[in-house]
């Protein structure tokens, strides 16, 4: 069984055994848990006693940022007999457990995935991660108000990415593992096996989450994006934002970032930084020129980027519908709103 396979039989996860479980995985692996509540909803590494969060929605912050940090060093640099020596930054090792996160943010990262692990071109350090990480996540019973992640191929019990998947009945877990991986780590668990009503359970709980989905026109957005490029809908789109960028360092999609060198004569760090499409500095060249001169530009990028160039290398769109760009946006220009616009675009 593969990531993204067929489920097998679930067993049954006491609330109250759900402490004595996370210490347990903490004592084999580094683990990350999804807690905090609100804007303050993250993944932060295991503590006893860390409470898991609930919901609604995803976390404010992503699992992007356990495998694709704000910021990491790349390798180190000094000068050793006359000459220049670079030291790689060390991948990490040891195995690597993610507990809690949403089926939209293990999504994500299988989007990510084509950017970091292009064969030519492999990201060590996110492939490292990536590759030593078993994902725990929870069914969304309760979507956030902004959430549309069955119009972008998502849903609120999906399994791609997932090793196991979590889902909250009234005083348990059902958990399920999703890949051979996400097996072998339930059995060193010892979980009683799920009696078949709490299966049944488990399937009403995801359907009350599909039906609290808004819906969004997302469907050919790709094809309708396509040669758009000069479409006066984009000198509009833009009009409110700030900016800010909010929107593109929340996402778990986006993967923008600037490579700086911190240090003095003879010795220094390479760093990778997040950056955003969303800046005008992002494109500034060295000459002064600017391909993307105004919000306008920037705007469009974002756009076509998630829905039209991705989907042109990809298949899909780069956006898992989780809402946070909504939900951040402090001039409430809505993703949503964006898409039914571009519904109605014509040549
Ligand atoms: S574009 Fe918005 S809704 Fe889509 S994945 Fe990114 S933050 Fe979530
Ligand atoms: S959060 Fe809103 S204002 Fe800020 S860059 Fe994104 S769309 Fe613009």
């Amino acid at each position: 069984m593969r990531r993204g396979e067929a489920a097998v039989a679930g067993v049954i996860l006491e609330h109250s055994e759900l402490n004595r479980i996370l210490a347990h995985v903490a004592g084999q692996a580094r683990l990350w848990v999804a807690t905090g509540e609100g804007e303050e909803a993250a993944f932060l590494p295991y503590r006893p006693g860390i409470p898991l969060r609930r919901g609604p929605g995803p976390t404010r912050r992503t699992a992007k940022e356990i495998f694709f940090p704000r910021t990491e060093a790349l390798f180190t640099f000094h000068e050793a007999d006359g000459k220049p020596r670079l030291e790689p930054a060390k991948v990490d090792d040891g195995p690597l457990v993610v507990f809690g996160l949403r089926p939209c943010d293990a999504r994500a990262l299988c989007l990510l995935d084509p950017v970091f692990e292009d064969p030519l071109w492999p990201d060590r350090l996110y492939g490292g991660r990536r590759a030593r990480a078993i994902l725990v996540g929870m069914a969304c019973s309760q979507p956030s108000r902004a959430c549309f992640c069955t119009s972008v191929g998502g849903d609120p019990a999906g399994e791609e990415g997932l090793d196991v998947i979590l889902v909250a009945l009234d005083d348990a877990y059902l958990a399920r593992a999703t890949t051979d991986r996400g097996a072998e780590w339930l059995e060193g668990l010892g979980f009683s096996p799920a009696p078949p009503e709490a299966e049944a359970a488990a399937a009403r709980v995801a359907e009350t989450a599909r039906r609290a989905l808004a819906a969004v026109p997302a469907d050919g957005l790709k094809e309708r994006l396509d040669g758009r490029f000069e479409h006066p809908v984009w000198d509009r789109l833009h009009e409110r934002c700030l900016g800010c960028a909010a929107c593109t360092y929340l996402c778990p999609t986006c993967h923008c970032f600037d490579i700086v060198d911190e240090g003095g004569p003879g010795e220094g760090v390479r760093l990778r930084n997040w950056d955003s499409c969303m800046f005008a500095l992002f494109t500034l060249h060295a000459s002064g020129h600017n391909p993307r001169m105004t919000g306008k530009e920037r705007m469009r990028q974002r756009i076509m980027h998630k829905f039209n160039y991705y989907p042109e290398r990809q298949g899909r769109p780069a956006c898992v519908g989780c809402g946070r760009c909504v939900e951040i946006c402090p001039v409430n220009l809505d993703l949503r709103q964006v898409i039914a616009e571009l519904e109605g675009v014509e040549a």
